[in-house]
């Protein structure tokens, strides 16, 4: 048996691949404020982030604060009545661009009907049973009626 050693590699060909499996694991989490803001709509709540130092709320949920990065530790439920800002499809499927009173950004998420930029929404979520943590749980948004 030779030793490493005195391996000697006569051909460039040799280095070029080399095949085998490392048992590599990972695990993904939506982070503190993502995962408040997925538990909020477990719940049938849309928590925006917010921050007392500048009295003010915004979407998506983070742990610091846009305007001041302050850390936000605090989380309140939104308005439930948005306001549809931008419409696009993509195949069937419509989504849009909606904000919420009060609330610095917004969402991006289905559109269940026909809204258009201006129109007032309601989010749509699916039966509390069938809830399980996702950004699904919130089906999308469709018109005020
Ligand atoms: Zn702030």
């Amino acid at each position: 048996m030779r030793m490493p050693i005195e391996e000697r590699i006569e051909s460039v060909a040799d280095i070029r691949q080399w095949t085998d499996t490392i048992p590599f694991q990972y695990e993904y989490t939506a982070g503190v404020a993502g995962e408040r803001f997925l538990r909020g709509l477990m719940d049938g709540k849309i928590l925006a982030g917010y921050c007392p130092g500048c009295n003010e709320s915004s979407l998506p949920a983070r742990i610091y604060c846009v305007r001041c990065y302050g850390g936000i530790t605090e989380y309140v439920e939104v308005e439930p009545v948005g306001k549809v800002r931008a419409v696009t499809s993509a195949k069937q499927d419509a989504f849009a661009f909606v904000t919420f009173k009060d609330v610095r950004g917004g969402l991006v998420h289905r559109l269940l009907d026909r809204a258009r930029a201006g129109t007032e929404v309601v989010p749509r979520f699916r039966p509390r049973s069938e809830r399980t943590g996702s950004i699904l749980d919130l089906q999308g948004f469709e018109s005020r009626r």
